[in-house]
């Protein structure tokens, strides 16, 4: 199996997302929570003008888990889903909006004020975790397939099981050490602050089930 390495403009972005110390680190679930809230628009607007699509409200959700002792946590939506080559151009390169703001306009800006200010995007999740798993059905198709990655060094996509449609985000949050501390982003109290406080504008329900050592 091939790795693939991501394109110089995410690499950078990455690097930076890695090492950085951010005090903003929490904004990940954001990123990935909008992401997860527009993969269900998605299917939402489709459903409008698709006479085959229904849309049905309770239907479509997201969910985060967490899970203490195997230290991952995973955020899950029933949207529209990804196709290999969607995983491929989605995140094997630096989303367009947010990372190209970032680019063009924050070249000097440390890495807080670009955090606080922007969306980056998936790639934050970098921040907290140092393995990703990415499993995701496209609407539509009967296969799936999985993205991983362990950051800069690049990704590899490979077929997998998933039942449902949508995308399931599998994060291995990183170990504390002496300089930073991670567990909060396995902690149930913390979690559901972070979600509630990034939560206000997501149309569809958040469901929440953490296992605690
Ligand atoms: P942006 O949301 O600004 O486009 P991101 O880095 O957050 O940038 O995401 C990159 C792209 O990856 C999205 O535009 C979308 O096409 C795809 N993507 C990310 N997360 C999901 C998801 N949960 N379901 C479907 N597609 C997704
Ligand atoms: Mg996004």
């Amino acid at each position: 199996m091939t790795k693939m390495q991501f394109k110089a403009e995410s690499k950078r972005l990455l690097e930076m997302m890695i090492n950085s110390i951010y005090t903003q680190r929490e904004i990940f679930l954001r990123e990935l929570i909008s992401n997860a809230s527009d993969a269900i628009d998605k299917i939402y607007y489709k459903a409008l003008t698709d006479d085959q699509l229904v849309f049905n409200q309770d239907d479509y959700f997201i969910k985060v888990t967490a899970d203490q002792s195997a230290r991952t946590l995973t955020l899950t939506d029933t949207g529209i889903g990804m196709t290999q080559e969607e995983l491929e151009n989605n995140l094997g390169v630096i989303a367009k909006s947010g990372s190209l703001a970032f680019k063009n306009e924050n070249e000097r800006q440390d890495g807080h004020n670009i955090i606080g200010q922007f969306g980056v995007g998936f790639y934050s999740a970098f921040m907290v975790a140092d393995r990703i798993i990415v499993r995701s059905r496209a609407l539509g198709s009967a296969e799936a397939f999985q993205w991983e990655s362990e950051g800069a060094d690049g990704y590899t996509i490979t077929p997998c099981e998933k039942d449902a449609v949508g995308t399931e985000i599998v994060m291995h949050i990183k170990p504390n050490t002496e300089d930073d501390q991670y567990d909060e982003f396995l902690e149930p109290y913390r979690l559901k602050a972070i979600i509630k406080k990034y939560s206000d504008f997501i149309r569809y329900p958040i469901r929440m089930d953490f296992k605690t050592q």
